[in-house]
């Protein structure tokens, strides 16, 4: 393709807009959202990662991926009538955040007619994250907001999943997500295990797939822009600071100098991985297929409430309310 005429290398009719550095291709408007779409498109035939009479948990949290998301997947279900959506937006529990972000999720769903619903941890766990934290128990348990924060929402996707009877969760992971994610894994002193967002049957699990998996961030933050998504755009309070935070920052800085190194560490990475079938039983507190007898979430949530009625117990005796 002949590049440098100062139009569109797709259309060769419009001004470019943005100019893909690894690929050396320009776009304008109209081609790069085009160009993003049949991406996803592909991503999905590629490693078949999605079924025509699939119903698709859409896991929506009204940042700009997964509403970017939530918009291609609208559009792609249309043509697949046998396909069905249905978006599930998790409540943490982190107020004046996420109340924003269930309001965007909200209007988006109304305005391309998709089913929304949402779980709260209040619900599902008996207790949100910010009163987690200001309580003390997340300190005393020596856990970070996100590692509880982590294995909750999940564990709130599977439940949604299976009460909404959905076939599979898509998620809105990009490139830059699930690179990060793999880094994590090795400094941790862990080669990943499994390839993140390619669909694994099996198990009794709900497979987990991500048709952005090979998007880069900021071209799923200009779609978002160019296709007029209303998202929010404040971060999560909790997420400065996190080893997830320091490893982006790190990866983002090294993109920009070396174009194309994200997409050289996914393949490398997802090439040396060897796939291995975890002996999963179901866990004996909530029934979900776990690696141990009972699942991450229920021993955190049992420990959690665990300190939240040793403290509440302090408290009364400190106020003296078990001697009135
Ligand atoms: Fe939860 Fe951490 Fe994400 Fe905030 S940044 S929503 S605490 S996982």
């Amino acid at each position: 393709m002949k590049k440098g005429n100062g139009l569109c290398d797709v259309c060769k009719g419009a001004q470019p807009i943005y100019r893909q550095v690894y690929s050396g291709v320009s776009f304008c408007d109209s081609c790069f959202k085009k160009s993003v779409e049949k991406r996803v498109r592909k991503t999905i035939s590629r490693y078949s990662l999605l079924r025509e009479d699939d119903r698709i948990l859409v896991a929506v949290s009204g940042g700009k991926d997964s509403l970017s998301l939530l918009k291609i997947l609208a559009k792609i279900e249309k043509t697949y009538p046998r396909a069905s959506l249905v978006a599930v937006s998790i409540d943490e529990g982190i107020p004046g955040y996420r109340d924003e972000a269930l309001r965007l999720a909200a209007d988006m769903c109304r305005r391309l007619g998709v089913e929304h619903r949402v779980y709260t941890f209040e619900d599902l766990f008996g207790v949100g994250l910010t009163e987690a934290m200001s309580r003390g128990i997340l300190s005393r348990l020596g856990l970070g907001a996100c590692s509880l924060c982590g294995v909750w929402r999940r564990k709130a996707i599977s439940l949604a999943a299976r009460e909404l009877k959905a076939t599979v969760v898509a998620t809105a992971h990009t490139l830059d997500d699930i690179v990060q994610t793999y880094l994590m894994d090795i400094l941790r002193g862990e080669f990943p295990k499994a390839p993140i967002g390619l669909r694994r049957e099996g198990n009794g699990i709900i497979p987990r797939v991500a048709p952005l998996r090979l998007i880069p961030e900021e071209e799923v933050v200009l779609y978002a822009y160019l296709s007029r998504v209303p998202f929010q755009e404040t971060p999560c309070p909790n997420a400065q600071n996190s080893q997830r935070d320091l490893v982006r920052t790190f990866l983002a800085q090294f993109e920009s100098r070396y174009p194309g190194s994200l997409f050289a560490a996914l393949k490398t990475i997802e090439s040396r991985i060897v796939p291995r079938e975890e002996a999963l039983t179901p866990c004996q507190v909530c029934g979900e297929p776990a690696s141990k007898t009972i699942c991450r979430a229920c021993e955190l949530e049992s420990q959690v409430s665990r300190l939240s009625g040793e403290m509440g117990q302090l408290v009364r005796a400190n106020i003296g309310v078990d001697d009135v």
